[in-house]
């Protein structure tokens, strides 16, 4: 059994997804049924599937996913990047209101891990 990314609580299964329609179907389509798992203790819900992939796997999926969305030609509602500065801004709003501590976080899945 793993243990959380987060905080290192444990983790069960939470649900499963299958990418098989469109517009994943075609990168999703070796993987099947994706396995989500959820930590008991802060609720940071994580694929397994795709934890538990090969590096070579993983590097596949995660280049041509990138691929797809930076060449998608908007005949899909896929967004290309998300709104950073909207973001960042957010982050500091809901810091200096107290309502998150910035001291200690981590940006998860952002291609890489980046702790700040
Ligand atoms: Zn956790």
């Amino acid at each position: 059994m793993s243990c959380c990314e987060i905080c290192g609580g444990d983790i069960s299964f939470y649900f499963k997804k299958n990418y098989a329609a469109s517009p994943y179907g075609k990168l999703m389509q070796d993987w099947g049924d994706v396995e989500y798992f959820r930590c008991k203790e802060c609720g940071f819900v994580i694929s397994m599937t795709h934890k538990t992939a090969s590096q070579s796997a993983w590097e596949k999926l995660n280049h041509d996913y990138h691929h797809f969305i930076e060449n998608c030609d908007g005949s899909f509602n896929i967004p290309n990047q998300p709104p950073y500065a909207m973001q960042a801004m957010l982050l500091q709003l809901l810091a200096v209101n107290n309502i998150i501590n910035l001291e200690s976080c981590i940006d998860f899945a952002a291609g890489a891990d980046y702790t700040f």
